[in-house]
């Protein structure tokens, strides 16, 4: 008897030992695409989730062994990759999408965006407004995005019933805003919202002066001091259009970076946004400070505000990501697949060389190099034990991704928003082949069509 129980004992703790390690998820498809140091690519490969971590990634039948998964996914005909990460847009501003077009920044944004946001933003419109951005983000695969508007946090609480990620920075400008009539008040709203949300595991808030033309120096520095004392991103645009550069060289003889840092602004915080009109010494002062850049090509293309020195500030060594600047004006959709396709060939064509910004680079910047410019590298960016798991699948089924010979190409050239099939954010599926599963699309809707007539309304106004 006693030899007997000396056996059982033994068996089971041999049991115990093969027990394969509980997971929420597994997750298979035929390419993963780790973007971790090494770059791996695994052919059929797999990811475990458990909470909202990462567990392991590696080859598909390693992965089943060592875990049980309470849930799998089995996706054969596609692949896994980090969710991808948006360095610069405006959610709310999905309401404004395609009003006004084809106009010259400052005309854009004095004769048409000013006036229609000061008749008709207000928590209603920004949690409407971001609700649909979070609907078309999710979707074409961006995990995290990167904010700047008014009410943030109304953008905070509609990032999180999407289960999105968020660098949601709280404006502060030098004229009376639809939330803050002085910038004086903006500070204050701003240091009230980030610690609302400083412990939050999805939302980073972030303080987020629009630009040196349109913000006063002392709220410059008042808002650097509060990214300080909160360790938070201080989110701006910086060297956008040549006229922001010879009216800084004008007013105050230095451009724009010189500028910010002369303020004592400029530092690894700070998420410059589009960068466009820099000088040699401009790319400098930036490296110098480890200021993280946002590139924005669509729609520096589109309000023709030229072509940023992407190559260049690269081979620096400095942090750039990408941007859709959306949703109106600059950009109208939230696609940072076209984002990555258009950034790569914009350099290409500035500089005359195939060779620059290839195609493994640029989704570089859609993911891991995006991370360094929020600070978030050691979170998010790529597939590794330990990390958050934000990651997508992105269907290899449509005519588009047949045949596969490079995987870094296929996704930065031939692959589309519409081939995002799942989506995870900090380990909770938030898409399901294409379906979203936490926001009501037709609710949305709705409320998108009652606030167009709205719009429509007060341009109308404008107009006589
Ligand atoms: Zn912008």
């Amino acid at each position: 008897m006693h030899r007997f129980c000396r056996a059982a004992a033994i068996l089971l703790l041999a049991c115990l030992a093969a027990a394969a390690e509980p997971a929420d998820w597994i997750i298979r498809a035929r390419y993963v695409l780790t973007m971790n140091p090494q770059r791996r690519i695994i052919e059929n490969g797999a990811v475990a989730i458990g909470g909202d971590s990462i567990l392991a990634v590696g080859a598909a039948a390693e992965i089943a062994n060592r875990y049980t998964a309470q849930h799998t996914l089995d996706r054969p005909d596609a692949l896994i990759m980090p969710g991808m990460i948006d360095t610069h847009t405006h959610a709310a501003m999905s309401l404004f999408r395609a009003m006004a077009d084809d106009k010259r920044l400052q005309d854009w944004l004095s004769n048409y965006i000013f006036p229609a946001e000061s008749k008709n933003v207000n928590p209603d419109f920004v949690k409407w407004g971001t609700e649909l951005a979070c609907l078309e983000m999710s979707l074409a695969g961006i995990t995290t995005y990167t904010d700047m508007y008014y009410f943030e946090d109304t953008v905070a609480a509609a990032t999180k019933r999407a289960g999105l990620r968020g660098v949601l920075g709280q404006s502060v400008i030098g004229f009376p805003a639809p939330d803050y009539k002085t910038w004086k008040e903006a500070i204050a709203g701003a240091e009230r919202y980030i610690r609302n949300y400083k412990s939050d595991p999805l939302i980073v808030p972030a303080v987020a002066p629009h630009a040196i033309y349109t913000t006063p120096d002392e709220a410059l520095v008042a808002a650097h001091r509060l990214a300080i004392k909160y360790h938070v991103p201080l989110l701006i645009h910086l060297s956008e259009t040549k006229k922001e550069v010879d009216d800084a060289v004008a007013k105050r003889h230095v451009t724009p970076p010189e500028a910010l840092a002369n303020l004592g602004v400029l530092d690894g915080r700070v998420v410059a946004a589009h960068c466009v009109w820099l000088n040699e010494r401009d790319i400098q002062i930036l490296k110098n400070h480890s200021t993280g850049v946002a590139h924005c090509p669509s729609s520096n293309m589109k309000l023709a505000s030229g072509i940023a020195p992407v190559t260049a500030m690269l081979q620096e060594g400095l942090n750039v990501g990408l941007g859709n600047d959306g949703f109106a004006g600059g950009n109208d959709t939230a696609d940072l697949m076209s984002e990555m396709n258009i950034a790569a060939k914009l350099q290409k064509v500035a500089r005359m060389d195939p060779e620059v910004l290839p195609a493994e680079q640029v989704v570089e910047m859609a993911t891991i190099r995006g991370a360094r410019v929020l600070g978030l590298d050691k979170e998010i960016g790529s597939l590794e034990a330990g990390k958050r798991a934000d990651l997508i699948t992105l269907s290899l089924t449509p005519p588009n991704a047949i045949p596969i010979y490079n995987v870094y190409s296929q996704v930065a050239y031939a692959s589309r928003a519409a081939d995002v099939q799942d989506v995870f954010v900090n380990g909770r599926l938030i898409v399901s082949n294409r379906r979203m599963l936490t926001l009501n699309q037709q609710e949305i809707y709705a409320h998108i069509r009652a606030w167009q007539s709205r719009i429509e309304a007060t341009l109308a106004q404008t107009a006589h």
